[in-house]
C-alpha cells in the first residue's frame, strides 16, 4: 500500500515520497518521423499544432526547473529533430550549463542526426541517446515501419565525428530482435559506442499484443554473462538503467527493465509535454496544467502548479505487461521516453 504524501518542501523540488527531482524530460514534439510498432500505431493522431507550448514557454518552464534544483535536462519526443526550432531550444537551454545545469541530453531516433550533430555540440550537448533496434536494413524497417537504417548509422557517425559520445537505445522484442543483441554489443564495443537494452513498456495503444513482443531482460543478460566478460558497474546516469561493463573495454551495457525489476524508489524525475503537462511518472496518470498556470498567471502559478504536481507523484508505476489495456493511453512519445 502507498504511503500518505508528505507536505512538499516549497524551495526545494522534493516529492511526497521525500525523493528529491533533478531531472526533467520534455517532450518538445509528439510527432515522429517513425511509427516504431511498439511505440505508437501506423495510423497516430497527433495533438493538434495550437495546443503545443511556444519555444519561448518551454524555455521558461525548463529555466524555472533549473532555478528550483533540475540539474539535468534531456530533449526527447516524438522525435525531438522533427520540430523545427529544436535546435533554438537546445541552444537556449545549453546556456544554463555550468550555471545551473549540469546537463543537457538528447533522444534521437537518428534520422536527422546526420544534419544536426555539429549544432547540438555547438549548443552545449555532449552525449546523445540513439534508438537503434536492429541493423539489418529489413528489420529495422519492418519495426520502424518507415526507417532507413543506414540512414541512423550515418547520423550515429557523424555526432561521433561532431564529438557526441552515443548511446544507443535498443527495445528488446522477441521474435524480432533478440538473436541481435550480442552482435549489437560487440558492435558497440567495436564502436565505442555504450548500449541500453529497454523492455518493451504498455504505454499507448498500438497495433499489435506488446505481451507477444515481450523479451525480459533478466533472461537476456544471463546470457550475455555466459558470453561475455560483464562486471557490474554501480555508474549512475541519473536515469533508471542498472549497468555493467564489457571488462577491458569503454563499452557500458546498461538495462532498462521496469517490468522484471522496479526502479521507482529511486526515480528522481518528471517529464514536460508539447502540450504543457507534467507529468510525475511514465505510467500514471497523475499531472499538472504548466501551460494553463504560466499562461494565467506567469512566474507564481507555474511554481504553485510545480509544487501541487510534487505532491501527486505517485510511488511507482503499476505496468503489467500481460494486462488487456496498456497502464495509461498515453504514448511514450507523448510524455516523453
Ligand atoms: N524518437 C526518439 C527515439 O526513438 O529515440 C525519442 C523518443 S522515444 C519515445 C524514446 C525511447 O523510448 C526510444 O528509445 C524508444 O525505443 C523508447 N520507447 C518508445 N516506446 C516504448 C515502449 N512502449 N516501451 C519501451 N520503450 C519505448
Ligand atoms: Fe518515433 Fe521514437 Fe516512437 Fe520510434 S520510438 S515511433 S522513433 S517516438
Amino acid at each position: 500500500m502507498a504511503c500518505a504524501p508528505a507536505p512538499v518542501d516549497r524551495r526545494a523540488l522534493v516529492d511526497g515520497h521525500g525523493r528529491t527531482i533533478s531531472y526533467l524530460r520534455i517532450s518538445v514534439t509528439d510527432r515522429c518521423d517513425l511509427r516504431c510498432r511498439y511505440c505508437m500505431s501506423e495510423q497516430m493522431t497527433f495533438l493538434p499544432r495550437d495546443a503545443l507550448l511556444r519555444l519561448e514557454e518551454i524555455a521558461l518552464i525548463a529555466e524555472r526547473f533549473i532555478a528550483r534544483g533540475v540539474r539535468k535536462i534531456r530533449l526527447t519526443g516524438g522525435e525531438p529533430l522533427v520540430r523545427r526550432d529544436a535546435i533554438d531550444l537546445a541552444r537556449r537551454l545549453g546556456r544554463r550549463i555550468g550555471d545551473g545545469l549540469d546537463e543537457l541530453t538528447l533522444t534521437t531516433n537518428g534520422m536527422r542526426l546526420a544534419e544536426h550533430a555539429p549544432a547540438l555540440f555547438d549548443a552545449g550537448v555532449r552525449r546523445v541517446n540513439v534508438s537503434l533496434d536492429s541493423r539489418d536494413p529489413d528489420i529495422f524497417r519492418y519495426i520502424t515501419r518507415h526507417g532507413e537504417v543506414a540512414q541512423v548509422l550515418a547520423g550515429i557517425a557523424a555526432a561521433q565525428a561532431a564529438g557526441l559520445a552515443v548511446k544507443i537505445n535498443m527495445v528488446a522484442l522477441k521474435g524480432l530482435n533478440g538473436a541481435e543483441i550480442a552482435p549489437m554489443l560487440e558492435w558497440c564495443v567495436d564502436q565505442r559506442l555504450d548500449l541500453t537494452l529497454i523492455e518493451t513498456m504498455p504505454v499507448g495503444v498500438i497495433d499489435e499484443d506488446r505481451a507477444e513482443r515481450f523479451l525480459p531482460l533478466t533472461g537476456v543478460l544471463a546470457e550475455l554473462q555466459e558470453r561475455f566478460p560483464l562486471v557490474r558497474d554501480d555508474h549512475r546516469s541519473g536515469g533508471p538503467a542498472r549497468y555493467w561493463r564489457m571488462e577491458g573495454t569503454s563499452t557500458r551495457l546498461g538495462l532498462i527493465s521496469p517490468l522484471t525489476s522496479n526502479f521507482c524508489d529511486t526515480c528522481n524525475r518528471v517529464r514536460l509535454t508539447t502540450e504543457g503537462k507534467l507529468y510525475m511518472c511514465l505510467g500514471q496518470d497523475d499531472h499538472a496544467d504548466l501551460k494553463a498556470a504560466i499562461r494565467s498567471g506567469g512566474l507564481p502559478a507555474l511554481d504553485e502548479a510545480i509544487d501541487r504536481a510534487l505532491s501527486l507523484k505517485p510511488a511507482r508505476h503499476d505496468f503489467r505487461i500481460d494486462a488487456r489495456a496498456p497502464a495509461v493511453a498515453r504514448h511514450m512519445s507523448v510524455t516523453g521516453g
